[in-house]
């Protein structure tokens, strides 16, 4: 097979505890640029996740049910060689702020070190969720705010539940 005829399989890594609107614009707009588009899910307990790298995958299947060239997976290798098993090499980030940029470009730097085959690709937020993340997500539901704009309604009773559970 040459490479032309190879489908262009693109991984989009990250906690996504729990993902939110800003994840999904992202996920979106590259599934429109690949073939299929993994979402990976890092299972990563160095982070202290609130939902368990299941509950997250389950959330996202359940968010992206309606794009059929969107998979949903875990991962707990390094990113590299997780990407080889799946036969990707592009891997996708959002970008929001220059502080993101830095970061996200000293990762891209070592997973090209690490294997010169893998692209980055970043893509820019939609301005509309330039100020989101995961952490303020769950910083306004653990008050008992409501995150309606910014999740799922799915997420937003997944996260009811857990900080109900909690108290
Ligand atoms: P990580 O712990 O790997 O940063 P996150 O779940 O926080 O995992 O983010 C995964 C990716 O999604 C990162 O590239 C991050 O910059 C991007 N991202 C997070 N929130 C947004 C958003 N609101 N708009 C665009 N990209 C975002």
């Amino acid at each position: 097979m040459t490479n032309e005829c190879k489908p262009r399989i693109a991984v989009y890594p990250g906690s996504f505890d729990p993902v939110t609107l800003g994840h999904l614009d992202i996920i979106r707009r590259s599934a429109k640029q690949f073939d299929k588009v993994i979402v990976a899910v890092l299972n990563n307990l160095s982070k202290n996740p609130l939902f368990t790298v299941e509950e997250k995958k389950e959330l996202l299947r359940t968010a992206t049910a309606d794009i059929p060239n969107v998979e949903v997976d875990g991962f707990r290798d390094l990113l590299v060689n997780y990407m080889d098993k799946k036969e990707a090499h592009v891997i996708v980030r959002g970008i929001r702020t220059v502080t993101d940029f830095e970061y996200e470009m000293q990762l891209a730097s070592t997973n090209q070190k690490l294997n010169e085959r893998i692209e980055t690709i970043f893509m820019m937020t939609n301005p509309k969720y330039s100020y989101l993340s995961s952490s303020m997500v769950k910083e306004i539901a653990r008050f008992g705010g409501a995150v309606g704009e910014f999740v799922t309604p799915e997420v937003e009773q997944a996260l009811r539940r857990k900080y109900s559970d909690m108290n």
